[in-house]
């Protein structure tokens, strides 16, 4: 009678028994502290090849780093998943800080170890990639090669680290604590609450306009009140990377975030290309929408209002069947890694309080497994994140053939297996509704994706581009910011903004990210990447799930160029390649449009 269905509760016992309170986990740990010690002894004693035969003395230090990464992962993950599972575990914040020691303090041996090989002379660099034992790592290696190449000296490069935790990382934080300090005061519901940014940000998808504005205003007023400091610590943060580069000999603010996503200029210029000269059906579907909510023109604390509320729900039982379905439509190792994750209990979906927002999936290499993170209340968009989520899961599941340095791979990749499996089960969903209205919501999720990353995204990439020119030449005032803003979102928005908002340079963390330089573009290439994928999916059926998982093998071994030409024969730095991608979500804009015109 009882029908045992999947836990909705994963199972962290099989990697550390115990919790955070965990003596495995802590004997892990201390075993942990003891290998990287190790690992730093054999760096002190490392010196630059002078030969081929000292490949073999590289391979042993390759294989120290990686099985001590591997189980610093493997805790860090754990870890992870205690506190996102329960926010208020405070053993597992107390071991998050002791992990954040141990990697920083392994982050810096790394890389002692790739400064001293980086030395090594050209002729035997050559001949050391072509051993038995480095060949796999030819990429990697030239890469690290070229990375300390332009970079200073390791003693002005250790300068620079040192001073950058005050002198940069401190302006990051300095945002953390101004945003962490604004409260709003709102009546919702007829009750005065007092909320934080986060909260009052997700006001923005309410269906009651007054609503919708009053937290945009009251969230604009806030910004607006402490300007002065965002643009300073805009402004300071900026500063210290255009020095730094500058010292470096790097004329442009886009080679670093370049490089770590191994993308060249070209590719980048040829995405934008296309999404510029592809506006105008975006423009229309925001006209439109903005008919629908009863307007002329769209506001910008409209663009997440819902047209129509998606009714469609499904039980997490229902939810995972009908997303196995899908996947067994694409392939049947998708299919049964993802019934295996659900057997297995690799899945945190319970709606419970105490459990961080938000969705995540996290691997653990020692045990080759990954989890899933999440919280399910049964609406479409929570099986899609769910599928999202599985696609990560996917990812690490096709590089586990690969050695564990081969499998680093860039943010501009990192979601084209989740995006893809997404794409799946959304398609699915749109042809599966059973109503109009329902469609046009399912639809209009998908749109939505589009605008953020074609419009939205577009904006932020136009304002960082132009505000770093600007910062080439002073300080850059908080008036002026709000201006280069307001620009931005009326082009990248392709006009269709009534009121724009011209703070959002404050409002928007990623711009104070400091471990990662424009924290955007990665995102539209990560999206317009896995849709070409899924159209040549779509095209070549069930066969292609072979190609897909060499293809997903090879994401941190080359550049996007040479992947997108080896396993697609596509050549992205084509302006025409991207132009396919963004056709694909045209349709969804022209579907969209037709049964709303039919329902209006
Ligand atoms: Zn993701």
């Amino acid at each position: 009678m009882t029908k045992v269905g999947y836990s909705q509760v994963w199972d962290l016992d099989v990697f550390f028994a115990g919790g955070s309170e965990s003596q495995e986990l802590r004997a892990h740990l201390d075993a942990s502290k003891e290998e990287i010690n190790i690992v730093e002894e054999k760096v002190a004693k490392f010196h630059t090849p002078v030969s081929a035969d000292d490949g073999k003395k590289v391979f042993e230090l390759i294989e120290a780093i990686k099985g001590t990464a591997i189980n610093l992962r493997e805790a860090g993950a754990v870890i992870g998943c205690f506190l996102a599972a329960n926010t208020k575990d405070k053993k597992a914040l107390i071991l998050q800080g002791e992990m954040g020691a141990l990697s920083a303090k392994f982050a810096n041996i790394q890389l002692r170890f790739k400064q001293t090989l980086a030395k090594t002379d050209a002729e035997v660099w050559q001949s050391l990639l072509e051993t038995d034992e480095l060949s796999q790592f030819t990429f990697i290696l030239n890469e690290w090669r070229e990375e300390v190449q332009m970079k200073l000296s390791e003693e002005e490069e250790s300068l620079i680290t040192a001073l950058s935790v005050d002198g940069y990382q401190g302006w990051g934080q300095l945002y953390d604590q101004l945003v962490g300090d604004i409260e709003i005061q709102m009546t919702v519901n007829g009750e005065e609450k007092s909320l934080s940014v986060g909260q009052a940000n997700n006001l923005s998808s309410n269906k009651n306009e007054e609503i919708r504005k009053e937290a945009f205003e009251k969230l604009t007023e806030a910004w607006k009140s402490k300007e002065d400091f965002f643009a300073s610590a805009l402004n300071h943060l900026a500063g210290f990377r255009l020095a730094v580069y500058d010292k470096r000999g790097w004329d442009s603010v886009l080679q670093e975030p370049l490089m770590r996503n191994r993308m060249s200029q070209e590719t980048l210029d040829a995405m934008w290309s296309a999404i510029s000269a592809n506006k105008e059906p975006f423009v229309s579907y925001l006209s439109a929408k903005a008919k629908m909510i009863g307007k002329e023109k769209i506001d910008w604390y409209d663009l997440d209002a819902p047209v129509t509320a998606s009714t469609k729900t499904m039980e997490y039982e229902e939810g995972a069947e009908f997303i196995l379905e899908q996947f067994g439509k694409f392939g049947p190792e998708l299919e049964a890694f993802s019934r295996k994750a659900f057997n297995e209990s690799w899945i945190e979906a319970e709606d419970r309080p105490n459990k961080r927002p938000g969705g995540f999936c996290t691997g653990m290499p020692k045990s080759e497994q990954s989890r899933i993170f999440m919280t399910y209340s049964g609406s479409m968009s929570n099986v899609a994140t769910l599928a999202h989520e599985l696609g990560h899961a996917f990812h690490s599941y096709a590089l586990r053939p690969v050695h564990y340095m081969n499998r680093q791979y860039a943010m501009g990749v990192a979601e084209t297996a989740s995006t893809f499996a997404e794409m799946i089960v959304a398609d699915a969903a749109v042809k599966a509704a059973e109503t109009n209205e329902e469609k046009v919501a399912l639809l209009e999720d998908k749109v939505q994706r589009s605008v953020a990353f074609f419009m939205n995204i577009h904006a932020r990439f136009l304002f960082e581009t132009r505000f770093y020119e600007e910062r080439k030449h002073g300080v850059v005032p908080a008036a002026r910011l709000n201006e280069l803003m307001e620009e931005a979102q009326r082009e990248a928005y392709g006009g269709a903004l009534n009121t724009v908002h011209p703070h959002f340079w404050a409002s928007k963390l990623h711009f104070y990210i400091t471990n990662t330089p424009f924290y955007n573009f990665p995102y539209t290439f990560g999206y317009l990447f896995s849709l070409s994928i899924y159209a040549k999916a779509l095209a070549e059926g069930e066969n292609f799930e072979q190609k897909y998982l060499s293809l997903l093998r090879d994401t941190a071994v080359m550049s996007v160029e040479d992947l997108a030409m080896k396993h697609l024969g596509e050549d992205i730095t084509k302006v025409d390649f991207w132009e396919k991608g963004v056709a694909l979500c045209v349709k969804d804009v022209e579907e969209f449009l037709k049964i709303a015109s039919k329902e209006g």
